[in-house]
């Protein structure tokens, strides 16, 4: 649930800061060289890890110009003392790191100390600090230092009073590499992944504030609220907490899977909204991506993909995380245990998932002018807790128990139910879908029970054998499969040419329709993919549904509901579209004001 407190991912030790210090050759050389700052948004990320590795609560991002003109990150972490702000544009000059092998045991994000070097001989760089001292009177304005490098040359220096923390500013970037200026795309592309960036780093860190300002504009803004479901509707504005499913699961042993992901109605058509974390660290890896396709490829519409933001804790000793920060890439020892959970969660969370009334605007790639901070909207105060005690009696909306509970209340248009929760909400079923998702579930378990135990295949014989006509190739196809034709219920044999005599369909309420369709289902089953046997259970499912026009009387919408809770995924039928519109008591109470 959303008040849950959610604020393990990055596990921050105690910060117990060194000197920084030159590393010896002998270390730096042993160091793979880090990344080298390509476009402005790797400067973003640079000192935003600074930030985070300092410890900071609160972190300000303005950009302008595509982050050409300015890049200035400020942080309230623990700063950079007077002595040492000289050196710290020096190449391998770090606090985080002394020997090798402290690598094994680092907290940090950065530990190379290249990354303001290489900033500042590119750019002009000023950094402002004052360092946290803990004898020091809370409050109190101590003076600060800053410094200002050209091109890796210190031009000037002074002082100004302020808060512990820390202030870097970058202009003129790549004013010196003219090759850099030429590849850096438009201002809209790099302020793109700029955003993309810090929202990675907001949901990673819930608890930290994050602050983002493009040319002026509040592009990013978080709480830092500890609780990432927050944290997810302060990113992406999500107006109804039930949009977000909550996920953990653990075998108690070799993984700890811990996230949300948004229900149907946030999906979107492109993959940068699902984000990976093993044991704190962002990753993106290939193999647990196809997991999750896996998990929701039949169930979201085709090109579709979720809003998701996944942790997953291993045993240290049972992952591999190249920490170079080129390479993103994972080895798990448990990888087809872990795969397997994440296929399943994803799948099983969908398949419940109803669909909500309400649409989400994303935010576009930039944003230009939302400024008000958004998040769960909060009415008076008896209001909320209406809302609270109806929650904790609530199941999770789509699950068998909700759909068995399920009180018809009408069939409207002739196509849908309305019905009514025992918690007071509302639900609306298409009539079609739903009973396209029973038969299909149906089909689909009687036909592999029978080719496992060679089982009697129910069928039901037409009252008139139907001729069907095929094309030559087709016909061909269909010949060898017959068999498995007859496996599902479909007696079927050749008359001669091109011609078919089908003599029984599929046992099920609706068989008698499908004589209609059997020219197309035939086609189905000619299909040239490895899927053709799902399509055609698909097809069948659908033909011989319960159309949309046909009245129900109360008796047979009540056998509906008591079905389709029977099934296991009762809010998507086998073509992905949805067959639960739910209005959550919640959304009642928001949109009436009560
Ligand atoms: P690295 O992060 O690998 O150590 P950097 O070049 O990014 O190397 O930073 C050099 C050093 O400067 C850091 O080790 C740290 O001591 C100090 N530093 C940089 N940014 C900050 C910051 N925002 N707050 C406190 N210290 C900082
Ligand atoms: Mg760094």
């Amino acid at each position: 649930m959303m008040s849950q407190l959610f604020d393990f991912m990055i596990q921050r030790p105690e910060f117990v800061r060194t000197p920084l210090h030159e590393l010896p050759p002998a270390v730096a050389e042993r160091i793979a060289a880090g990344e080298v700052i390509e476009r402005p948004v790797s400067v973003v990320k640079e000192l935003v890890e600074n930030a985070l590795d300092a410890g900071a609560q609160d972190i300000r991002i303005e950009v302008r110009g595509g982050g050409l003109r300015l890049i200035r990150v400020s942080d309230d972490g623990y700063g950079i003392p007077a002595e040492e702000l000289a050196a710290v544009c020096e190449r391998h000059t770090t606090s985080k790191l002394t020997t090798f092998e402290d690598l094994e045991r680092l907290h940090t994000l950065g530990f190379r100390g290249e990354a303001l070097a290489s900033i500042a001989t590119i750019a002009e760089v000023t950094i402002q600090s004052r360092a946290w001292e803990t004898e020091q009177e809370e409050g109190e304005e101590q003076p600060a230092f800053w410094f200002t490098w050209r091109g890796g040359q210190l031009q000037e220096r002074g002082r100004r009073a302020r808060p512990h923390g820390t202030t870097v500013t970058v202009t003129d970037l790549f004013y010196n590499v003219p090759a850099r200026l030429n590849y850096t795309r438009a201002a809209r592309t790099e302020n793109g992944h700029i955003v993309q960036l810090v929202r990675r780093y907001a949901v990673g860190y819930p608890s930290v504030r994050f602050y983002l300002a493009l040319d002026e504009h509040t592009a990013v803004q978080t709480s830092g609220s500890g609780n990432l479901a927050t944290t997810l509707t302060e990113l992406y504005h999500i107006s109804l907490e039930e949009m977000l499913q909550e996920i953990d699961v653990s075998d108690g042993e070799h993984y700890w899977l811990r996230g949300y992901m948004g229900n149907r109605v946030l999906a979107q058509s492109s993959r940068q909204y699902m984000t990976l974390f093993i044991n704190g660290r962002w990753v993106q890896s290939r193999v647990l991506q196809e997991a999750l396709e896996q998990g929701y490829r039949s169930l979201l519409p085709k090109g579709k993909h979720p809003l998701l933001v996944l942790a997953l804790e291993v045993p240290p000793d049972e992952v591999d995380v190249n920490i170079h920060p080129a390479k993103i890439e994972v080895h798990l020892l448990q990888e087809a245990k872990i795969k397997d959970a994440i296929t399943q969660t994803v799948k099983g969370l969908l398949e419940r998932s109803p669909v909500v009334p309400e649409s989400v605007q994303f935010p576009g790639p930039v944003l230009a002018t939302q400024r008000r901070l958004p998040g769960p909207r909060r009415r008076g105060l008896h209001v909320a807790e209406t809302a609270d005690g109806y929650r904790a009696e609530v199941a999770e909306p789509g699950t068998a128990e909700v759909i068995v509970s399920l009180q018809p209340l009408a069939q409207l248009q002739q196509a849908v139910i309305l019905a009514e929760a025992p918690d007071g909400s509302l639900y609306l079923i298409d009539q079609h879908r739903a009973h396209e998702r029973i038969i299909y579930e149906h089909l689909r378990s009687t036909y592999s029970g029978v080719r496992a135990e060679d089982e009697e295949v129910h069928s039901h014989l037409l009252l008139e054998p139907v001729i069907i006509e095929m094309k030559r190739y087709e016909a061909e196809l269909l010949e060898q499969r017959l068999p498995m034709l007859r496996g599902l219920g479909i007696e079927c044999e050749r008359f001669g040419g091109r011609s078919f005599l089908i003599r029984s369909v599929p046992a099920s309420e609706g068989s008698e329709q499908l004589a209609a369709h059997l020219q197309e289902l035939a086609e189905l089953a000619t299909e040239d993919s490895t899927d053709w046997e799902d399509h055609l259970l698909i097809g069948l499912a659908c033909r011989s549904a319960l159309k949309r026009g046909r009245e129900l009387g109360p008796g047979e919408q009540r056998t509906l509901l008591k079905n389709l809770a029977t099934v296991s995924a009762p809010a998507v039928c086998p073509h992905g579209s949805p067959i639960l519109l739910h209005y959550s008591r919640n959304f009642l109470i928001n949109k009436f004001d009560w």
